[in-house]
């Protein structure tokens, strides 16, 4: 798996973004180094020395050619650096908060009390991003800090105007006064990643822990709507939604004909995902009907219909291509079964703590 944490020792004592540099193999490496990047010196077996505008930072256990373009945040208290910003990576997020007003059956990272504001962190490190990067926003909720992260977004969105946002939320936070909030925001280049589990509104509650949640969705939504935003429609397929999932798509195409995808999700075995497993994992490679007629029905009505984390062989042929690669390049794994297929280069394998034993039922090389 990717490391998203790296082992380090600091010379500074107060946390700091920084954007690490390789330049061995370089011939001539650039006369002007930017003022928040740390270039690598040497090499001592796992250790690696960068020397920086804060002095030097030891990385251990990592080959250096990989941080290259990277933005790490350094906490010398724990000797710790998280990357925050992978230069060669497409899947960059940002965790806003560990809090959250819902607490949903299938929760991949269980929400905690304490929140430390990360955003100014975040800012730089955005404004350290590889050109034309799309940065991931998540939490917990990010929209229970609304209005730092809206001066978050105002700013970074000032300052690096070929950066794109998709942001995770649970929508439970917008109100019609956020239309001025969101107005003041280029909606083109932000893509906001709404739940919505049920057209049953209790069913919907009862996923995401919260009466009342559905009522308050469907109000946020409208407001996006309202301000012209572009919504990326999510439901994590599961046993309590599975089969009203062509009630989910015939709410989707009447009422919320507006959205940019409707993505149907599958299961993280993690979190509260693993916890509950066996009451909410719905094995769609042994029965793919529900989540075939939704697709069918809302492609007919024109939704641009996605399907999210399902490995290609667990799909019927023709389904195959609604199903983008999407789990995360550190959460990613593939089988051995894999190295024969086929479709190896398009298919976006299985999360890295998918079960062995009771995962998908059917699967294997093509
Ligand atoms: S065998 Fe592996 S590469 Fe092939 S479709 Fe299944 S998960 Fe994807």
């Amino acid at each position: 798996m990717i490391p998203l944490r790296l082992k380090i020792d600091a010379e500074a004592t107060q946390p700091y973004v920084v954007r690490l540099r390789n330049f061995e193999g370089v011939g001539q490496p650039p006369d002007q180094i930017h003022p928040l990047e740390a270039v690598l010196e040497t090499v001592d077996g796992e250790k690696s020395i960068f020397s920086g505008p804060t002095g030097t930072l030891q990385v251990f256990g990592v080959d250096p050619s990989e941080l290259d373009g990277d933005s790490i945040l350094v906490v010398p208290s724990r000797k710790i650096a998280h990357r925050l910003i992978r230069a060669n990576s497409r899947h960059n997020t940002l965790l806003v908060t560990e809090r959250c007003d819902q607490l949903c059956v299938m929760c991949s990272q269980p929400p905690k009390k304490q929140h430390v504001d990360m955003l100014p962190f975040f800012e730089t490190a955005v404004l350290l991003a590889p050109w034309n990067s799309t940065i991931g926003l998540s939490g917990g909720e990010p929209t229970l800090f609304k209005y730092s992260l809206f001066a978050f977004l105002r700013r970074a969105m000032a300052r690096r105007r070929d950066i794109d946002f998709h942001i995770l939320t649970n929508a439970q936070h917008f109100d019609w006064a956020d239309l001025a909030l969101l107005g003041d925001i280029d909606r083109d280049r932000i893509l906001w990643g709404v739940p919505v589990y049920a057209s049953d509104g209790a069913v919907h509650d009862q996923i995401v822990g919260k009466p009342g949640a559905f009522d308050q969705v469907k109000k946020s939504l409208s407001v996006l709507c309202e301000a012209g935003a572009r919504i990326e429609l999510r439901t994590v397929l599961m046993r309590p939604n599975a089969t009203a999932l062509l009630d989910l798509a015939r709410f989707v195409t009447t009422a919320l004909p507006f959205v940019e995808t409707w993505a149907i999700m599958q299961l993280e075995n993690i979190g509260y995902g693993r916890q509950n497993w066996h009451s909410l994992f719905f094995d769609s490679s042994m029965q793919f009907e529900p989540v075939g007629k939704a697709v069918d029905f809302a492609l007919s009505r024109g939704i641009s219909t996605k399907l999210y984390n399902f490995p290609l062989c667990t799909v019927p042929a023709h389904y195959r291509a609604y199903a983008p690669s999407t789990i995360s390049d550190w959460k990613r794994t593939y089988i051995e079964d894999c190295t024969q297929c086929s479709l190896r280069a398009e298919c976006g394998g299985f999360f890295e703590w998918h079960p062995k034993v009771h995962g998908y039922g059917r699967f294997g090389a093509i």
